[in-house]
């Protein structure tokens, strides 16, 4: 007989252990108040610590001006590529348990805060839940998310449209480069 405990819940989707079923996840980072640039970097180093994911590459880091509501500090933002074993919902729990690790504080919409972790892209999922809307669904109108996330793979097609595509569509906003680099973690 089998010493495995037996699943009596699976209410949550189970984290996925086999490599081979490891999906590629683009997460959008931004942060607007306290140190913008260490807690992008502080929160990259926490999610590559976490079982089931592991990082591959961050892009070059923007500063970009805040939309929604526009009085409030400027925004730095980036983007992370990563491989995850773990389902999008659980993918999820860990951005929000490692946004309030970093002092996020839920008030208001479009507001400041010190850090937002939003997932953009998981795998050729579409996911309309509760919770999630994947692709994100302001993703693919603001060019803070498309130019790092073209700065990863400029071969991406979200939804219907090419990365290259939405690039040349979107209106031009005045982001400046504060890091020119790529980072690679594996
Ligand atoms: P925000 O204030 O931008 O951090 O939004 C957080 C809320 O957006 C959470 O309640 C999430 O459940 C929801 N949400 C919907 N789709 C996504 C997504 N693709 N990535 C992150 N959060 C999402």
């Amino acid at each position: 007989m089998s010493n495995a405990a037996p699943i009596t819940d699976r209410s949550t989707p189970i984290a996925r252990t086999d490599k081979a079923h490891s999906v590629k996840a683009f997460i959008a980072l931004g942060a607007n108040l306290g140190e913008p640039l260490k807690q992008l970097d502080s929160a990259v180093v926490s999610l590559n610590q976490q079982k089931g994911i592991s990082c591959i590459a961050m892009s070059k880091v923007y500063i970009s001006k805040p939309w929604g509501k526009t009085d409030q500090p400027d925004f730095t933002n980036a983007m992370l590529e990563i491989n995850t074993t773990l389902s999008a919902e659980q993918l999820l729990d860990i951005l929000q348990k490692i946004e309030l690790e970093h002092g996020r504080e839920r008030k208001e919409h479009w507001g400041a805060r010190t850090l937002d972790l939003d997932i953009i892209l998981f795998g050729d999922e579409t996911i309309n839940s509760q919770r999630l809307t994947i692709p994100h669904p302001r993703a693919i109108e603001r060019e803070f998310v498309i130019k790092p996330l073209a700065d990863l793979d400029d071969t991406l097609v979200i939804g219907q449209h090419s990365i290259k595509d939405l690039l040349n569509t979107l209106p031009v906003e005045t982001m400046e480069v504060i890091r020119d680099v790529t980072t690679y973690y594996c």
